[in-house]
């Protein structure tokens, strides 16, 4: 039923939707929220200055002074303070909102709800919302849906609408389709009445109760989709046996290093797969610079060795000329005669067309690009070997098409991000796993330090003194995670504040999801070719990027990311041979705060780490920030709902081993699910 069927959802509100995928009523009802809104119990303005700094806070409290207004070139300012039963004040301001002045007369007793901020030195409730007593006791305790948004569309607009949905129709409803002896064994609720609960909770326990449910069927037709997938792999054969090259080995002993025990297991176990009977489809799991591509480069030596070509695709063009240069002048070093072509879609025609003239004639034995070395004008002679750099940026149903291309190739993915290999075992189902986990031996270890935002001017300085070495910054923005809108405002004017802070010869850049891919990747070329010294960025920050001159990690709000997020920043720096440095600057002063943050000091180790920030979270830290970055499903996260993924795969087994065809009675209805996960879902979550 489309979206416009719905009262007060014309055709302008029906746009915006569209442009959050949401077209049907039940794509609304799909639209889960991201986060919630939850109304505590009022705090002293103690309390909150000295436990919830940097959150939304409600407060009791009566307005002790006449409000005062002014006006900036900008906006209309309203100012007052308020004061609490224990006699502590606290100033509150509203922005272009003039006409609450007159609620505002000294004495007037509400709850002010808003957000805590430092201005100054001294605390600000912004913003406030103002309730009677009587109208907070209604809302204290709920939770109320926090849409995802995009500009011009309201959160009051979104909620109205899902409320009308689940209310009106019963055409969202679904078939239960999760057999019933897994919902009694895992104590699952009914999908609609979790739909229901999810958007509007009527406690907490609810919301938990319906989000394990939720996350359990995503998981679970998640891990049914991708064993279809293995099933379909394994029975694959292998056509071109590829057995080691004497050239390679050479290869191998004239290195100036010695690969590491990790990288030579991994090699044997790439090795026995292309010689074998089946199909390779491995993953390699290693952290930032545990030494991948150098095991990419010996796979795609011996294919060409065997008289076949070899292709890698990796994300962003910036990547792929840095690998396309390093293999080359590798090559070159140890007189490797094999010709070796880059190709990326910003390429110009008659470049392209050169190119693609070289892979189909085999002139070209190894093309590195972007993943225009799989789209359907790159026709190769022999393509024997596809190789992804930084997998994770590339989804499920893009990793199906790879070995789709030429005539059933091997398939290598090489990723960055940790994932301890329980769980590696279950959402990398549809392949082999080899993991490198030790880091080369000579790399300086990266200095770490967990600071508090008063030490913000020390850091400046410090990045400073680096870049007067010659060095390089990065830093990581506030992640205000109301939508990407915002966060780019505030990389803007978080630039422009620290160009301030900074000498002027300093060259800051900022970088943002909100800007055009080409856009992004000139900012990243122009820092890697050491044309800005200080790139101010949000988490968009290209993976895998290699500046080995830029030394320092700036994060902000390094409270608000997940363990394994900052780790995987951390990455960008210590590349080079120069001793490198973390600070993360963490907006709360909680013990549980510094705790979690100072594992990232004890260990550089990604998988450690991984662990830990597993071991420290549970399903009830249901505020707190999505772990895992990258791999992206609607409602579970691997990291904090890892408990969950386990039971829905031992679940799916459970349903295989029985039907493993799924094509009982019973399993009708789980099957077409399956079917519309492989085919709707799948692509966009990326592993
Ligand atoms: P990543 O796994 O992040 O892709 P890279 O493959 O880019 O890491 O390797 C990072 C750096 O480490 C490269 O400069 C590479 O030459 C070097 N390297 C790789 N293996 C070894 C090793 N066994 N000993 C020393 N240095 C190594
Ligand atoms: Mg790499």
């Amino acid at each position: 039923m489309n979206i416009q069927q719905l009262k007060g959802i014309g055709e302008k509100t029906a746009a915006l939707l569209s442009r959050l995928s949401v077209y049907t009523v039940k794509d609304l009802v799909g639209l889960y929220p991201r986060a919630y809104d939850v109304y505590e119990k009022p705090v002293f303005v103690q309390e909150a200055v000295e436990e919830h700094a940097s959150e939304i806070v409600s407060i009791e409290a009566v307005v002790a002074r006449n409000v005062e207004q002014y006006s900036t070139p900008r906006m209309k300012v309203l100012s007052t303070v308020v004061r609490d039963e224990q006699g502590t004040s606290l100033k509150c301001t509203w922005f272009n909102m003039p006409f609450l002045r007159s609620s505002l007369k000294p004495g007037a007793h509400y709850v002010f709800r808003g957000q805590l901020a430092k201005k100054k030195g001294s605390f600000v409730l912004e913003q406030p919302q103002m309730y009677t007593m009587a109208a907070y006791a209604q809302l204290q305790g709920s939770m109320q849906p926090i849409y995802p948004l995009t500009k011009g569309l309201s959160n009051k607009t979104v909620a109205k609408a899902v409320k009308q949905a689940l209310e009106k129709y019963d055409t969202c409803l679904e078939k239960e389709y999760i057999p019933v002896d897994i919902r009694s064994a895992y104590q699952l609720a009914e999908h609609n009445f979790a739909v229901q609960r999810i958007h509007f909770p009527q406690s907490q326990e609810d919301y938990l109760q319906s989000r394990k449910r939720l996350a359990f069927e995503e998981f679970f037709l998640f891990v049914l989709a991708v064993r279809n997938m293995k099933e379909k792999n394994t029975h694959r054969l292998n056509e071109y046996r590829i057995l080691n090259d004497a050239r390679t080995d050479k290869f191998i002993s004239e290195l100036e290093f010695e690969l590491t025990d990790a990288q030579k297991k991994t090699w044997e176990e790439i090795k026995e797969n292309m010689s074998g009977s089946a199909l390779m489809s491995r993953l390699i799991q290693g952290d930032v610079g545990s030494g991948k591509t150098i095991i990419a480069v010996l796979a795609l030596m011996n294919t060409a060795f065997a008289g076949y070509q070899g292709a890698m695709m990796v994300p962003t063009e910036v990547l792929a000329k840095q690998q396309y240069e390093s293999i080359c002048s590798m090559f070159e070093k140890h007189q490797i005669p094999l010709k070796v072509v880059l190709l990326m879609g910003s390429m110009t025609a008659a470049q392209k067309r050169a190119v693609y003239e070289q892979i189909r004639t085999h002139e070209a034995d190894i093309v590195v690009g972007t993943h225009a070395v799989i789209q359907e004008k790159a026709v190769y002679d022999k393509l024997a070997l596809v190789i992804t750099d930084e997998q994770h940026r590339f989804g499920v149903n893009q990793r199906r098409a790879l070995s789709m291309k030429g005539d059933n190739p091997h398939v290598l993915v090489m990723s960055a991000t940790p994932i301890p290999r329980t769980l590696a075992i279950i959402v990398y189902g549809d392949l082999d796993i080899s993991i490198i986990d030790t880091l080369p031996a000579e790399r300086l270890p990266i200095k770490n330090c967990v600071v508090g935002t008063n030490y913000r001017e020390n850091a400046y300085k410090f990045i400073a003194g680096q870049v007067k070495k010659g060095r390089q910054a990065y830093v990581i923005c506030p992640m205000v995670e109301e939508s990407e809108n915002v966060d780019a405002e505030n990389v803007v004017e978080y630039a422009e504040k620290l160009k301030a802070a900074l000498p002027p010869q300093i060259r800051v850049e900022y970088l943002h999801g909100k800007m055009k891919a080409n856009q992004k990747e000139e900012i990243m070329a122009r820092f890697a070719a050491r044309e800005t010294d200080v790139l101010v960025s949000t988490t968009v920050i290209e993976v895998g990027v290699n500046v080995p001159n830029a030394t320092v990690m700036m994060v902000e709000n390094a409270d608000r990311f997940g363990l394994a997020q900052l780790h995987q920043l951390r990455g960008r720096v210590g590349r080079g041979k120069y001793q490198s440095y973390c600070i993360f600057v963490s907006g709360s002063d909680t013990a549980k705060a510094k705790d979690r943050l100072g594992i990232l000091n004890q260990t550089n180790d990604g998988f450690k780490i991984a662990e830990e920030d597993l071991k420290q979270r549970g399903p009830g830290d249901f505020f707190g920030v999505r772990q895992s970055g990258d791999l992206r499903f609607k409602i579970g996260d691997i990291f904090s709902d890892s408990k969950v993924l386990k039971e829905a795969a031992d679940a799916a087994g459970a349903v295989l081993a029985k039907d493993e065809l799924l094509s009982s009675e019973e399993n009708v209805y789980l099957k077409t699910k399956v079917e519309e996960y492989t085919k709707e879902c799948l692509e966009n979550i990326n592993l």
